[in-house]
C-alpha cells in the first residue's frame, strides 16, 4: 500500500472473497499470518475543509467541510466497493460530516472515538504549511520527535494513545469490516505504527489527501513480533 494520493481502498476487495484465499503477512515482520484472520479495517483521511483547500495547518481546529469536501466524501462513497459494517469515527465536525454520508450510503451504525482525532498542533495551527526559508513543508517535522511546537500534544503521547486505540479495536472490532474515518497525521501515525516503521521511512510519505484510505486485516498476534495486523504479501515491505 502506497499512499499515492488517490483512494486505494477502493475496489481492493471483492465482498465474496474470503480472507482464507489471500496471502496475508505480518504488516510488520513479513511473517505469512495466522489462520485466525478475521477483521478487516480500512482507516481513511475525512474530506477537505476550507482551511484544507487554502493549505494552512488544522490540527485541532474545528474546521468544518468545504462544499468540495461533501462532494468528495459523497464520491467516494459512491464508488466504494469494500463492504461496511461499522463506522469508527473522530468526533471532530469534518470526520463527522465525512461518517454521516457513509452511514447514509451503508445504513450501518457510527461509534465515535476521541483517539482517532488530529494531534493537536498548537502554535503551529492556522498557519501555512511552508516553513520559510526551506522546502521541508511542516508535515514531516511534525513526524519528528525533536520538532515541538508551543502547547502541541508531544508526539509520544500522540503515538502512545494511537498504540492504545489499535490494541483496543484489535480486540473490540474483532471479525468485523470497519470503516474508521479519522485525520491526516493520525492515519499516518497509525500506518506508522502498524508497520513498524521508523521516523524516515515514514516521512518519505506525503501526508495523506483527503478521502485517501488504507487498509488492514487484523486478526490474532503475530507468532515471531507480537503485530496484530497484516497485509497482502506483495503489499507487504
Ligand atoms: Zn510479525
Amino acid at each position: 500500500m502506497e499512499l499515492t494520493g488517490k483512494n486505494i481502498a477502493i475496489g481492493k476487495i471483492s465482498d465474496n472473497l474470503r480472507f482464507e484465499q489471500r496471502e496475508l503477512r505480518c504488516a510488520q515482520c513479513g511473517e505469512p499470518s495466522p489462520e485466525s484472520m478475521t477483521s478487516y479495517f480500512i482507516f481513511m483521511r475525512h474530506g477537505q475543509t476550507l482551511l484544507n483547500e487554502q493549505g494552512i495547518i488544522v490540527g485541532s481546529i474545528d474546521d468544518p467541510m468545504s462544499e468540495a469536501g461533501f462532494a468528495q466524501a459523497r464520491e467516494a462513497a459512491e464508488r466504494w466497493k469494500e463492504k461496511v459494517e461499522l463506522i469508527v469515527s473522530s468526533e471532530m465536525i469534518r470526520a463527522k460530516q465525512t461518517a454521516d454520508i457513509f452511514k447514509e450510503k451503508f445504513d450501518v451504525p457510527i461509534e465515535y472515538d476521541h483517539r482517532l482525532r488530529e494531534r493537536c498542533v498548537g502554535a503551529d495551527e492556522g498557519k501555512q504549511d511552508e516553513v520559510p526559508g526551506t522546502s521541508s513543508p511542516l508535515h514531516d517535522l511534525f513526524l519528528r520527535e525533536d520538532y515541538q511546537p508551543k502547547c502541541a500534544t508531544p508526539l509520544k503521547e500522540f503515538e502512545e494513545e494511537t498504540k492504545e486505540f489499535l490494541r483496543d479495536a484489535a480486540e473490540k472490532y474483532k471479525g468485523k469490516h470497519v470503516l474508521f474515518i479519522t485525520h491526516g497525521f493520525r492515519l499516518l501515525t497509525i500506518i506508522k505504527l502498524i508497520r513498524g516503521w521508523d521516523v524516515g521511512r515514514i516521512t518519505k510519505y506525503k501526508l495523506p489527501a483527503n478521502c485517501e484510505a488504507a487498509g488492514f486485516y487484523a486478526g490474532e498476534a503475530c507468532v515471531t513480533c507480537g503485530n496484530r495486523f497484516y497485509e497482502e504479501k506483495n503489499k507487504a515491505k
